[in-house]
């Protein structure tokens, strides 16, 4: 802010006429942001949002019918083919938001933690700050450290307006829900009081089939998801999708750019729906990322993951909203990493998130 100097025997009008000038200034200076949407795709590789389906992946290994898959994905250029699997990111993000990581261009998002592995990577962009002592399993257990979701559910105004819709079921452990009541739906969790649309999700859920194990189809996580904005507003929504992951693990490249090219769609539903609603419009910044990268370098490194394996710790952010310079691909040399996301989804919302393990800078040019 511009200093202003206030000489004590300043005459009223022109104490007026600084006051009027500070207000102006503190106004230009706030941010549009009320309400921020969280979206996480599981090991979505940076290959793939960048570049589009890999025609050496499109082989009677990886996919069904290989004569289908080219037909829906691919493109000679990879500026068509990245745009005919996420239409959403390259067309509304790449036009009025910021994509980060395309390696190719030397603009490098990473993970910082060392597992290069989902409860590590969420712990990551959930509190701040990797955890490479306590955060090294898969499994269910409390997470010890404070996320940004909580941190934002205690600031007035916020209370109970903080929710999560996950396909993984461990995110009641990972955000802990035990410690601070945050409503994380997960697995295949109904809806409780449901409307007419989440009774028939409800039963959906307990017809359609289930070869996720506890994981639920992200279909149904998106919808019930969608409902609750819609029914309950919240001001902090976060998504955590999942079959992008449950795909590569299985070999099915087709069903795995599938699933990105849907839930590009829901992101488009989201987005068409949010700048339709009075609460929404023009108020909200949606935040998209993922929680680990992929092997890359020998032909079946594509579906695994882990510390074991190089490149896995390479991702890529999406941001949209009313705050954020309209950069498209950001395409100068740089460094970000996974632990920028909680300081910055909070910073958005007016916030200087900080806690004893240091989170990681605001994301710097995300914020005008
Ligand atoms: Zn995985």
């Amino acid at each position: 802010m511009p200093r202003i100097f206030l000489n004590p025997i300043m005459k009223p009008k022109y104490l007026i006429v600084a006051f009027l000038f500070c207000a102006l200034v503190a106004k230009s200076q706030s941010h549009k942001t009320e309400n921020v949407i969280l979206v996480t795709l599981d090991g979505m590789r940076w290959q793939e949002v960048f570049g589009g389906a890999e025609k050496r992946l499109i082989t009677k290994k990886f996919v069904g019918d290989s004569v289908q898959t080219l037909a829906k994905f691919w493109k000679e250029s990879a500026t068509d083919r990245r745009q005919t699997l996420m239409p959403f990111f390259w067309n509304t993000i790449q036009k009025q938001g910021q994509l980060y990581g395309n390696r190719d261009l030397g603009n490098k998002v990473n993970v910082s933690n060392n597992q290069w592995f989902s409860y590590p990577g969420y712990n990551e962009i959930l509190t701040g700050s990797a955890d490479n002592e306590r955060i090294n399993t898969n499994d269910p257990m409390d997470n010890p450290n404070k996320n940004v979701l909580e941190f934002i559910n205690q600031k007035k105004g916020f209370e109970g307006k903080v929710a999560a819709f996950t396909s993984w079921e461990t995110f009641p452990w990972i955000i802990n829900t035990k410690r601070n009541g945050i409503l994380v739906n997960a697995g295949w969790m109904p809806a409780t009081n449901p409307n007419a649309n989440e009774k028939l999700l409800n039963e959906l859920s307990t017809q359609l089939p289930n070869f996720t194990g506890g994981t639920r189809l992200d279909a149904l996580t998106f919808h019930y998801g969608f409902e609750y904005l819609k029914k309950n507003k919240p001001r902090v929504l976060y998504f955590s999708f999942d079959e992008t992951d449950h795909f590569a693990h299985e070999g099915e490249y087709d069903r795995y750019l599938a699933s990105a090219n849907y839930i590009d769609g829901f992101m488009n539903t989201l987005w068409t729906w949010l700048q339709s609603d009075e609460q929404y419009k023009g108020k909200t910044t949606l935040i998209i990322t993922a929680d680990h990268g992929r092997g890359n370098k020998n032909i079946s490194d594509w579906r695994h993951h882990g510390q074991k394996m190089a490149e896995c710790d390479q991702i890529w952010f999406a941001i949209l909203g009313p705050d954020t310079p309209a950069l498209g691909e950001v395409k100068t040399e740089s460094q970000l990493y996974q632990n920028q996301i909680a300081k910055t989804l909070a910073a958005f919302l007016g916030f200087d998130y900080t806690h004893e393990r240091k989170p990681g800078d605001v994301i710097s040019g995300s914020i005008k």
